[in-house]
């Protein structure tokens, strides 16, 4: 039976526990990002350390597609994304300023956004020779974007670069840009969490958010250790395969 970007929800939204995607939901996240038809992702990172990114990269299931970001790669969607996309140089910048002008992509930030000096002390690429700092790429690109995603703590709140004194006057992305944001908070966010919204975000749903802007479903809707993958065993009585095991948690 063909596997419809419905189910595909039903599976992503109706448990915590099936928050951990396996290669089956990978598998149908694939199908949902390979409609050429549906939004492109643009994944920008500015003042972060890149381990949001590592933690997506590093999400392996036991059987093919083995990564979230190998299912990102093969679609159609993911037009952007530094250490991700084939695009790079002028044909990245091309590729972004075409889906720009037509709007309604999914915006992910991965890191804060600095704002002194111009905005010079992170840039995003170079358009024709002049610069383009991150803080001009997030604003510009936040005001077509049908949703704009922080991955991350550093893009959420402004994280670890943010702290005082802040000499190049990092912020959060809805800070520089005025506008609400998707938090997927964490240092690093689960990639489990990054996949569930952006295919929420793909199969058109609304994603309800807490006051801090972070999604009910992974922040709030359950509790901390209903979210634990160990859980299961735990409830099975295999205390010793579940916690307090050194290198394990
Ligand atoms: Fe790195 Fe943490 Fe910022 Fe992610 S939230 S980019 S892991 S410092």
């Amino acid at each position: 039976m063909k596997t419809t970007p419905r189910d595909f929800l039903k599976i992503c939204g109706a448990s915590a526990a099936a928050l951990g995607l396996s290669a089956t939901d990978l598998g149908q996240l694939k199908e949902v990002l390979a409609d050429p038809n549906g939004p492109t992702v643009i994944w920008l990172q500015g003042s972060a350390c890149t381990g949001c990114s590592v933690s997506f990269l590093d999400r392996i299931a036991d059987a093919p597609p083995l990564t979230a970001a190998g299912v990102l790669v093969n679609s159609s969607s993911l037009i952007y994304h530094l250490d991700l996309a084939t695009l790079a140089g002028d044909s990245a910048v091309a590729e972004i300023e075409k889906v720009y002008s037509r709007g309604g992509y999914v915006l992910a930030v991965e890191g804060a956004v600095p704002t002194k000096f111009g905005g010079k002390a992170c840039l995003g690429w170079s358009d024709n020779d002049p610069d383009v700092t991150f803080h001009h790429a997030v604003v510009d690109l936040s005001s077509r974007a049908v949703a704009t995603l922080c991955v991350g703590t550093c893009a959420s709140f402004g994280g670890i670069p943010a702290p005082s004194p802040n000499p190049t006057g990092v912020k959060s992305v809805s800070a520089v840009t005025g506008k609400p944001t998707i938090n997927i908070a964490g240092c690093p966010t689960h990639p489990d969490w990054i996949v569930y919204v952006v295919a929420q975000i793909l199969l058109g749903n609304q994603v309800a958010l807490d006051p801090l802007g972070r999604p009910k479903d992974l922040f709030t809707k359950y509790p901390i250790h209903d979210m634990c993958m160990r859980r299961a065993k735990y409830e099975l009585g295999l205390k010793a395969q579940s916690f307090g095991i050194d290198n394990f948690c």
